[in-house]
């Protein structure tokens, strides 16, 4: 059997991660966290694919560990954040709780494992806001194609900016902070409109462009948008 090299997405715990799989004349499998911010996999070839996940998910703890590092490491040396289409520098303060003013975001001094968190959960509170804000205020027009409001989840994903499940709840990832308002509502917008049509067919899109006459351009505005590499999909 030959050496081979291939990649894909897995669930572990909340979060969607990249492995890349290399396969050769070795005798045990090795995990290692890359730089690139995915998950490095030396196997020996023949290893079936169900012995390759259940390693992963005994490792899951760690690998989650690792990817928490890394993501700390790069916002630590990036030393700004680009939120709802704007600059932040973010300044360590002695102030309590997170605070925007005039471009900067102040964060409470601590360890940088601390400031990471404390980011992560400031910014899921203000993604809940705003992205429950623009259901609501479209809510009206979508309403005669659902029993109820879909109820809001954020996460973060690798390979998806939303999605919509048939058990009524609207999905929408973490990662959409960073992107400039009209492709925040894009999805939504985008979500909302597969409550009348599960596929993106010809009746998807006149919905679309019904609602959002200029939604072609703000799609190929959100297409350039790289996560880790990927291009996420609605
Ligand atoms: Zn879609």
């Amino acid at each position: 059997m030959k050496a081979y090299k291939q990649q894909f997405v897995t669930q572990l715990g909340e979060e969607e991660i990249t492995v890349v799989i290399q396969a050769s004349r070795r005798k045990s499998m090795r995990l290692a966290w890359s730089p690139a911010g995915q998950v490095d996999l030396r196997i020996p070839v023949g290893v079936p694919r169900s012995d390759v996940l259940t390693f992963l998910k005994k490792h899951e703890s760690w690998l989650l560990q690792r990817r928490r590092d890394w993501l700390q490491a790069r916002d630590a040396s990036r030393g700004s954040m680009e939120l709802v289409g704007e600059t932040v520098q973010l300044v360590p303060w002695q102030g309590r709780g997170l605070k925007l003013e005039e471009g900067r975001l102040l964060v409470p001094a601590g360890s940088e494992q601390q400031q990471t968190d404390a980011i992560d959960r400031w910014l899921r509170q203000q993604a809940k806001e705003l992205y429950q804000g623009l259901i609501d205020d479209w809510w009206p027009q979508f309403q005669q194609y659902a029993a109820a409001k879909p109820v809001l989840r954020i996460k973060r994903m690798r390979t998806r900016w939303g999605s919509l499940s048939t058990r009524g709840y609207i999905n929408l990832n973490l990662a959409l902070m960073h992107q400039p308002l009209d492709l925040i509502e894009l999805v939504v917008v985008h979500e909302l409109c597969h409550l009348a049509h599960f596929d993106h067919g010809p009746g998807f899109r006149r919905l679309m462009a019904h609602h959002l006459p200029d939604c072609r351009a703000r799609e190929q505005q959100l297409n350039q948008v790289r996560l880790n590499g990927f291009q996420p999909t609605c």
